[in-house]
């Protein structure tokens, strides 16, 4: 049976645009409350004006790759809603040059975004999870997490990262009640890595993305989803 999230709360990462606009949209819909989280405060506030739910989205200005802006943004997040039963690790950036091109500033931001801030949300999660009867965490990684292309050498190394880590929680989360799995999109039309979503004509919808969050987190307890492919 199709698990009931109305009344739940999720923190969504990345929500201010692209893939992460469109999940919270979707779980808005759902009847869920939401924390959107993005470093860019406009955005956020872009996102509160045009979703025009007043109090069920709380919009948090957070730097996600700091361990201790993350605690804030559970501590924040329930002390408005109490607990948190859905976790999006969404937010991410990439670039695409051969590896002679990548130096250190370029390489820390890419694992620091996609692979160590997610293992910081994961943690966060998982200490208020285990204290609250379990949840759910949803990681985005990415189809480049789980094949190749040239040029895509650090994206690669972040999302092949999302991958395992995401593959170790689902088992070490199981015991406790928490549900951890990961949607894999192939390119997606949004102004990711700075190209513009209408060079991608071709390409996924964010909002097809978003449903296949949703499809996860309604999936009954017996399930035991751990990876959903879109391409
Ligand atoms: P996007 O449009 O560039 O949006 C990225 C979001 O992440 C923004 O809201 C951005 O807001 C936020 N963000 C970036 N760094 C952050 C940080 N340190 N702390 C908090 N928030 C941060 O990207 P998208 O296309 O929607 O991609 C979303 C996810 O899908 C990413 O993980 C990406 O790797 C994955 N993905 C995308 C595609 C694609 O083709 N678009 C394909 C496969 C997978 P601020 O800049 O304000 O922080």
């Amino acid at each position: 049976m199709a698990r009931q999230l109305a009344g739940q709360t999720a923190i969504v990462t990345g929500a201010s645009r692209g893939i992460g606009r469109a999940i919270v949209r979707n779980l808005l819909e759902l009847g869920i409350n939401v924390v959107a989280v993005a470093r860019n405060e406009y955005g956020l506030e872009r996102l509160q004006e045009e979703m025009r739910v007043g109090k069920r989205l709380l919009a948090v200005a957070c730097d996600i790759r700091d361990q201790l802006e993350v605690e804030r943004l559970f501590e924040v997040a329930s002390d408005r809603f109490g607990r948190i039963e859905i976790v999006v690790n969404n937010a991410g950036v990439g670039s695409f040059a051969p590896i002679e091109e990548y130096d250190e500033v370029m390489l820390d931001e890419i694992l620091d975004t996609n692979l160590k801030a997610v293992f910081h949300m994961c943690r966060a999660a998982f200490v208020h999870m285990k204290r609250n009867g379990g949840g759910q965490v949803v990681n985005i990684a990415a189809l480049l997490g789980m094949e190749t292309e040239p040029f895509a050498s650090a994206y690669c190394a972040s999302k092949w990262g999302v991958m395992g880590l995401t593959e170790a929680l689902h088992q070490e989360g199981r015991p406790h009640g928490i549900r951890v799995a990961v949607v894999a999109p192939g390119t997606t039309q949004t102004d990711f890595a700075g190209i513009p979503s209408q060079q991608k004509s071709q390409a996924l919808r964010p909002e097809t993305v978003a449903e296949g969050v949703s499809y996860l987190l309604q999936q009954g307890d017996d399930a035991k989803m751990s990876q959903l492919v879109l391409r």
